[in-house]
């Protein structure tokens, strides 16, 4: 009998209907079973059985009234999963989607991606089943300002400092700390992803785009190849895709197709990624209006067709579970050689096997997309000394972070017999950092 099988067995059951975290959790336990055989006392200590449950679950009413007068009600969340090695970190998502296990998973993966920056920071997520799409300006702030009436107690620069997820960008962050600030009466990086004349950081809303161009640059290094002169095909048109698609330009990359949920739009000639810019982060307009302005682009209804597109590249950038069995196996069958997930948990287990089996240079997203978070922390670091770094030297220590996240994971994959498998090496590596630290602190 495996050691860990007996943790995933009652994660299920006392976590039922949660079916994502489950996901995650097998996941990553199932690699662990290594280290629950080199470190026993770790297992004596509960240390398997603790990192599954979160330290603290916060979940509130979340009320306000729309343009139309009538009150509204959402639910509200907060998982401060894991405080081993800093306090607590990780995004807020405002997503109809948006439950309990979702916001689970999501928090559990930060504990290891965040140990995996090498900075110090713990595991946290939260966020909100409010929709923004379609909201007035008035309606986006009047929910953000009730969300935080409530969880402005919860959060702090040395206790838990969230930034932004899906539906969570500038704009949402803007009114975020507008009231934290307001009702705490002082001005602290209790959030991060904040605007640059407010203390934010420059590179933050690049950074997880960027990051990723940088992580995968590495794994295709180690096996020949690079971005020059491949097509890559992205998922997704927010933060985190239109920054990868920038930077895999920039790197000599050419990106034919991107997607948001309704469908996907395709350009031989290379998307403009300025048009993007401009349709989503001003606009907020869909994405089939992309082939208004490129004639030569077509649009298609439904983003999983977005996988059917001949690429050297993928970069999932979307969400989760958007890339499944036959997704997967459309791309090997087309020649795809590199996959770099963006998103959390953008490939389904089924998949990620077919990239395994077809020897697909597979760049699991907690280290891969771990740019983000990272930046987040140098923002937290120019905040406590109160001073701001240029775009230059930010952008030279995300990719010193993302060159060392590579490095460590792919050596750890191999100490433990598992050479190019990135993303047993990443599972590993981010726990052993956590573990030391939990049992070096005692039961908590
Ligand atoms: P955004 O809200 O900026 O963009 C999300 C994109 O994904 C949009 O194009 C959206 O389309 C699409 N999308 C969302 N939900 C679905 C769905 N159910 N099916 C298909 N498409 C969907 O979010 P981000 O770019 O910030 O986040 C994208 C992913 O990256 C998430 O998994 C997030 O957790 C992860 N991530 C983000 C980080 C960050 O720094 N922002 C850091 C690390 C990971 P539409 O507009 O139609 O909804």
């Amino acid at each position: 009998m495996k050691i860990l099988q007996n943790v995933i067995d009652r994660v299920i059951e006392k976590n039922p209907n949660e079916p994502e975290f489950h996901q995650a959790v097998k996941e990553v336990l199932e690699s662990l079973e290594p280290v629950a055989e080199r470190y026993p006392h770790w297992v004596k200590a509960g240390i398997f059985d603790r990192i599954v449950e979160p330290e603290r679950q916060i979940i509130f009413r979340v009320t306000w009234v729309d343009d139309n007068g009538n009150v509204q009600v959402n639910r509200g969340y907060r998982i401060q999963f894991n405080s081993a090695i800093g306090p607590y970190k990780g995004g807020l998502r405002f997503h109809p989607s948006v439950n309990l296990s979702i916001l689970k998973f999501l928090g559990f993966e930060q504990i290891f991606k965040n140990s995996l920056t090498g900075m110090p920071i713990g595991g946290a997520k939260g966020g909100s089943d409010f929709d923004p799409k379609g909201k007035s300006e008035g309606e986006i702030m009047r929910f953000c300002q009730s969300f935080m009436t409530e969880l402005y107690r919860h959060i702090g620069e040395d206790t838990d400092v969230p930034a932004g997820d899906i539906g969570v960008g500038a704009k949402e962050i803007g009114f975020l700390y507008g009231q934290y600030k307001r009702l705490k009466n002082s001005f602290t990086g209790a959030i991060t992803g904040k605007g640059i004349t407010w203390g934010g950081s420059l590179v933050r809303k690049e950074a997880t785009g960027y990051g990723l161009c940088y992580f995968v640059e590495e794994a295709l290094k180690a096996k020949g190849r690079s971005f020059e002169g491949a097509t890559v095909v992205i998922s997704g048109s927010g933060n985190v895709a239109i920054y990868a698609a920038e930077k895999a330009e920039r790197l000599g990359a050419k990106v034919v197709a991107m997607s948001d949920s309704n469908g996907y739009i395709y350009d031989p000639d290379g998307i403009n990624i300025d048009t993007i810019k401009r349709l989503k982060e001003i606009e907020r307009k869909r994405i089939s209006e992309y082939v208004k302005y490129h004639p030569n682009a077509k649009y298609f209804d439904g983003c999983s067709g977005v996988w059917s597109i001949k690429c050297d590249i993928a970069l999932p950038c979307a969400t989760q579970n958007e890339l499944d069995k036959k997704a997967a196996e459309t791309l090997v069958a087309n020649g795809c050689y590199a996959v770099g997930e963006g998103a959390n948990m953008p490939s389904t287990p089924e998949a990620i096997k077919v990239f395994f089996n077809n020897k697909v240079i597979f760049c699991p997203a907690k280290a891969a997309n771990a740019g983000g978070v990272a930046t987040s922390a140098l923002e937290m670091t120019q905040n406590s000394i109160r001073c701001s770094w240029p775009f230059e030297k930010v952008d030279a220590k995300l990719k010193e972070i993302m060159i060392n996240i590579y490095n460590t994971v792919s050596s750890t994959a191999k100490e433990y017999g598992c050479e190019d498998n990135l993303l047993v090496g990443a599972n590993i590596a981010g726990f052993i950092k956590v573990a030391d630290a939990m049992y070096a602190q005692g039961l908590f």
